[in-house]
């Protein structure tokens, strides 16, 4: 707020104070925020009601991030009999979804055929001061709806992409049609702060190198998106579609061999740097399809704000953007600050060691294939500005709340200037494998802590309640007590 908005403000709050009558105080507006990620889950199985008394008491929670449509069993927690398919857990209101040839009603979740979400929980929480988001999260196997494949980005191959981090095309209107009319149904049907949206994919470079945490076995034949929208958008642009197909063909013989172990004559680097040169088009079609993704940011901003502009609309940041350096690339905050009122990057700190380490095998033969796993962590250290644990002790020890300050910072500086808040995500207990390190009180109360010191405004809890020991979640409360934020 400027100087003359907050006179105007404070003029028009004296006035209204010496006209309103003396009626009770209302409770204080929050110090801070602290946002949880809720599956229907325990709502289901706990009621709404003992799920909001747990999360105020254990860690002083004021937001919801409420899963509200999702297809991924996982995010769900809920008991199912049979097969599960998922899908909007509020009523659908057809008359806001239009031009997409996927029917509004189709998405409805068929396992909870009685239950509305929003209309479950949102009062309950308006009740008790406490807002809700709808948390939208892209599904990247192909949901059994009909029509739903009509949506799907098409592989190098010529087929849907149909796995990891395959997904519906940013450039299809069947898609974005569909999204804008979800976001106006929640926003218009409920009493809602707002939404978040979250998209864990990337474009064809990363996606045909693998270079992702689990990305090893990607197949860079399937890389995405050459659907015919796709085709269509790039020939408005003057992009040169087939020389497009001849880089990323090159670029999968490439990653072949070295998935094969058959090193380049010049070495890794250089070959890859030599596809590059000779294919700018591979760079062209990345930067491509990242345009798309925050164009229909951009748009998801524009509709909730024309609807009513006090109400949020925010991006979960996947957390590639803590190993891949191209990805970290095009994740500019800086750039996506003007549709962007928030941002939650995900800075899971306890399953950051596993999911490293899975990275740099999913790159070890190609983009990193000249350096041992030990000097390719050692780069990522110094390029990514970490300072964590050695190879040998990382999966044991995960990554440290100075990740989670480091990350912060960063975010932070970019957006120096621009309105949008920052509020990290924190691991309480997202799974990791066997003997790999686990969440603790302390460790995600430092997490919490380090957020914070990084110049945070709040935090997200994540990344699903039924996933949170009691215990963890409390951590995160002390940090907040030991700030003075509660
Ligand atoms: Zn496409």
């Amino acid at each position: 707020m400027d100087r003359r908005e907050f006179m105007k403000t404070a003029a028009l709050t004296s006035a209204a104070a010496a006209l309103a009558p003396v009626v009770a105080q209302p409770p204080a507006a929050p110090k801070t925020f602290v946002g949880i990620q809720m599956d229907i889950g325990r709502i289901l199985s706990d009621g709404v009601d003992k799920v909001l008394d747990d999360i105020q008491r254990l860690a002083h929670v004021n937001a919801l991030f409420l899963y509200t449509n999702t297809y991924m069993e996982e995010r769900v927690h809920a008991n199912i009999q049979g097969t599960f398919r998922g899908g909007n857990f509020a009523t659908v209101h057809p008359q806001y979804y239009k031009d997409t040839l996927l029917k509004p009603e189709d998405t409805r979740a068929p396992e909870f055929p009685n239950f509305d979400v929003l209309a479950t929980v949102v009062p309950a929480a308006r009740k008790r001061g406490i807002k809700t988001f709808c948390w939208i999260i892209e599904d990247n196997s192909l949901p059994k709806v009909p029509n739903m494949d009509k949506l799907w980005e098409v592989g190098l191959d010529g087929r849907p992409a149909t796995r990891h981090p395959g997904g519906p095309c940013f450039n299809n209107p069947n898609y974005t049609n569909y999204l804008l009319g979800l976001v106006e149904d929640y926003t218009r049907s409920y009493p809602v702060d707002g939404i978040m949206f979250g998209s864990e994919r990337q474009g064809p470079l990363g996606y045909s190198l693998g270079a992702y945490h689990n990305g090893a076995r990607s197949d860079p034949a399937t890389t995405c998106c050459f659907c015919s929208f796709c085709e269509a958008k790039a020939r408005r642009q003057g992009i040169d579609f087939a020389r497009v197909r001849q880089g990323y063909l090159a670029l999968e013989k490439y990653v072949r061999a070295g998935r094969a172990s058959q090193r380049p004559i010049d070495g890794y680097t250089v070959a890859f740097w030599r596809l590059l040169l000779d294919y700018p088009e591979i760079l062209i079609w990345e930067r491509f399809w990242t345009n798309a993704q925050q164009e229909t940011y951009a748009a998801l901003h524009a509709k909730v704000k024309s609807i009513n502009p006090a109400l949020l609309a925010g991006w979960h940041i996947w957390q590639n953007a803590s190993w891949n350096p191209i990805y970290r690339a095009e994740q500019d905050f800086a750039a996506m600050a003007p549709f962007t009122d928030y941002v939650k990057p995900v800075l899971y700190n306890n399953c950051a060691g596993e999911r490293m380490i899975s990275y740099l095998d999913s790159v070890g033969a190609n983009m990193n294939g000249d350096l041992t796993r030990g000097e390719a962590l050692d780069f990522e250290y110094k390029a990514l500005n970490y300072n964590e644990a050695p190879l040998d002790k990382l999966a044991a020890a995960g990554f440290s709340a100075d990740y989670v300050y480091r990350e912060t910072k960063r975010t932070i500086d970019s957006l120096a200037g621009s309105r949008t808040l920052v509020w990290p995500g924190i691991d309480i207990d997202v799974p990791t494998s066997g003997g790999n390190s686990k969440c603790t009180p302390a460790g995600v109360r430092d997490a919490v802590l380090a957020a914070y010191r990084g110049g945070a405004q709040g935090v997200v809890l994540s990344r699903s309640y039924s996933e949170m020991k009691p215990e963890n979640l409390r951590g995160a409360g002390e940090a907040l007590e030991q700030l003075k934020l509660v």
